[in-house]
């Protein structure tokens, strides 16, 4: 028994000090202490020894059980030790998968090229850029353009309103801008004509939030004001147009004018668009009629040109403002506004 003893103690030390992972020392523990392990087994052989024998055994067989359990515990943390000191060599310093096939360059976003896109195109025509504030005054969004204060015309614009707070100005009077078309009072004010002008840049409205309607978008108008004599007409109105919608969707697109209310303009027109999917068939994007609107225009009115010191029977204008987000919807198929406004690389790394 003492030998046997002897020899399990020999046998599994070596076994423990060969072995190299924590899965080894898992099975060396069972194979000694689980139940018909070496050590578990023992014991039952005890009954077959003399007591003399068995008050030997029985301190010998403690020591060797108590030996062979350290050194399994030594070894465990030995093996762990050993794994972190190789961990720590490890670089697991990862880079984004996509860094490592590709090198990232940043470009435009859509909304952007399209601006610049556009913005070549009228130059083209001699037309300046010009950019208004976004916080502006009720004066140059509302007042100066025909839309008088308390006036229910003004209901047509959800209008975000700033707190004037300490500042001189009339409570209520200071708005974040709801069309681009503050711009053209601003410049008429100053009486420089002729006005050959545009401006592609924000936009704000008390909106809710969905695919469609966003609080933030662009807006691209243009204005033209010059002498009576000059001529400015509908028929400008419509080369424009239809200049603007084959420059971005090419030869075969083509405008067409509704009459619509604006207040800032008389007479004043919705513009549709032949829809570029069905070619004015009928689809499911333009709602079956063939045409989708997209701008609205006009003769400048001649309360507009009142406001702002000239003389309508002298001058005359014409101005006509689109949503570029919406005609960027249409042509690549984008289904939400909000995307113009997130940061989401997946869809800015498409345009
Ligand atoms: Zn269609």
């Amino acid at each position: 028994m003492e030998e046997k003893i002897s020899q399990i103690q020999k046998d599994f030390l070596e076994k423990i000090n060969k072995s190299s992972s924590l899965k080894d020392l898992d099975k060396i523990f069972i194979e000694l202490f689980g139940k018909n392990g070496e050590i578990d087994q023992l014991p039952k052989e005890f009954s077959k020894l003399s007591e003399d024998e068995r008050r030997k055994i029985g301190p010998l067989f403690n020591q060797v059980k108590q030996e062979l359990e350290e050194a399994i515990r030594v070894k465990r943390e030995g093996v762990r030790e050993e794994t972190y000191k190789a961990l720590e060599k490890e670089d697991f310093t990862m880079q984004p998968p996509r860094l490592q096939h590709k090198k990232r360059q940043g470009h435009l976003h859509l909304a952007t090229q399209f601006k610049k896109e556009i913005i070549d195109l009228f130059a083209k025509l001699g037309f300046s850029q010009f950019d208004a504030p976004h916080i502006e005054l009720d004066k140059y969004n509302f007042e100066d353009l025909n839309i008088p204060k308390d006036h229910p015309s003004k209901d047509m614009w959800d209008t975000l309103y700033i707190d004037t707070g300490n500042l001189k100005v009339e409570p209520g009077s200071l708005l974040l801008r709801t069309h681009t078309s503050n711009f053209w009072p601003r410049l008429m004010e100053k009486g420089k004509t002729p006005i050959r002008a545009m401006s592609f840049d924000r936009c704000f409205r008390y909106e809710n939030i969905d695919a469609r309607h966003s609080h933030t978008f662009n807006q691209f108008e243009i204005a033209v004001v010059g002498q009576v004599n000059q001529a400015i007409t509908m028929a400008n109105l419509k080369y424009l147009s239809d200049y603007l919608l084959q420059g971005i969707l090419g030869k075969e697109a083509k405008s067409r004018f509704r009459p619509k209310y604006y207040p800032f303009v008389e007479p004043g027109v919705g513009i549709d668009c032949l829809c570029v999917f069905c070619h004015g068939k009928g689809c499911k994007i333009c709602s079956g009629t063939g045409w989708f609107e997209i701008a609205g225009a006009g003769l400048i009115h001649p309360n507009v040109f009142k406001a702002t010191n000239l003389d309508p029977k002298k001058y005359t204008g014409l101005a006509w403002g689109f949503g570029p987000d919406r005609m960027l919807m249409l042509k690549h198929e984008i289904e939400d506004i909000r995307f113009f406004l997130e940061g989401d690389l997946e869809f800015l790394e498409k345009f």
